[in-house]
């Protein structure tokens, strides 16, 4: 099976860091990990498809820093804004592999994106065109992208379910405060699980950092970087008071899932 290459593009929460003017010591921080734009993953599969998680606000921006020149497909976690505003980047990957994009997302953010981006589902583009072309795809369980096999994690992000998604021994779980049991049962034999945490203070829909502290023991992974993190939480004093393999996650960080599970009818030779 073929590894991968984890990118971090975002680990900021929606406002991102530095906040606009805000004047706190983590704002001006000279620390280049306390920038922390919109969150979002870039997943670059060995001789397979590169994949985006969620199009941030900040997508142009990621997708210049990172070098990112090709993305084959995205999956969506849930429609919030900071989640979904670059969709209208991906028209630069239309044109660059020449093709419409799949996108996959569930019913509920399959809706939202419909209704937010409905110049991109309207049917032909005028004059001068220039709108994303995507091909949704709604998702109720395990599902293939590119002939990669990905798990959807169900996660409570307050009162509204929203996915996390799971390749091979890696997990993504942004904006949550509840992980269900029957989740937790998706989410064990984890070499890096990255985890929503928010800030110290508690909040309706995120962990606190604590929370996810105790969460991510839970799951027991070999590493978990932290993300969707705000103003509050200083980089490296943080890190400092964490348990062992726990830190939080900083743009441009990169890791390596070993293993990517290939979909079936893409055994990659191996018969
Ligand atoms: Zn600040
Ligand atoms: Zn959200
Ligand atoms: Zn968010």
């Amino acid at each position: 099976m073929p590894a991968a290459r984890v990118t971090f593009l975002g680990t900021g929460t929606s406002h991102g860091v530095p906040m606009i003017g805000c004047r706190c010591a983590v704002c001006r921080s000279d620390d280049p990990r306390d920038r922390r734009l919109r969150p979002s993953i870039h997943i670059a599969v060995d001789g397979g498809p590169s994949l985006l998680i969620d199009t941030a606000t900040d997508l142009r921006q990621q997708a210049l820093t990172n070098d990112i020149t090709r993305v084959d497909a995205v999956l969506f976690t849930h429609s919030h804004a900071d989640h979904v505003m670059g969709l209208d980047e991906l028209r630069r990957f239309n044109a660059l592999g020449k093709r419409r994009l799949p996108i996959y997302a569930d019913a509920k953010t399959g809706t939202e994106l419909r209704r937010i981006f409905s110049y991109a589902f309207g049917g032909p583009a005028g004059p001068g065109g220039g709108v994303p072309e995507v091909a949704l795809t709604e998702i109720d369980g395990p599902f293939d992208v590119e002939g990669v096999a990905v798990l959807p994690v169900p996660i409570m992000h307050g009162p509204q379910p929203i996915l996390g998604f799971r390749i091979g021994a890696f997990a993504y779980l942004t904006d949550c405060n509840h992980v269900p049991e029957s989740s937790m049962a998706l989410l064990t034999g984890l070499d890096v699980l990255v985890l929503d945490a928010l800030r110290h203070r508690p909040h309706p829909t995120h962990f606190t950092l604590a929370e996810a502290v105790e969460v991510a023991t839970r799951i027991g992974a070999r590493q978990t970087c932290f993300t969707h993190i705000c103003h509050d939480l200083p980089h490296a004093a943080t890190n400092a008071t964490l348990p062992p393999g726990m830190a939080l996650g900083h743009d441009g960080q990169v890791v390596t899932i070993e293993d990517v599970p290939l979909a079936s009818g893409h055994g990659g030779g191996a018969a």
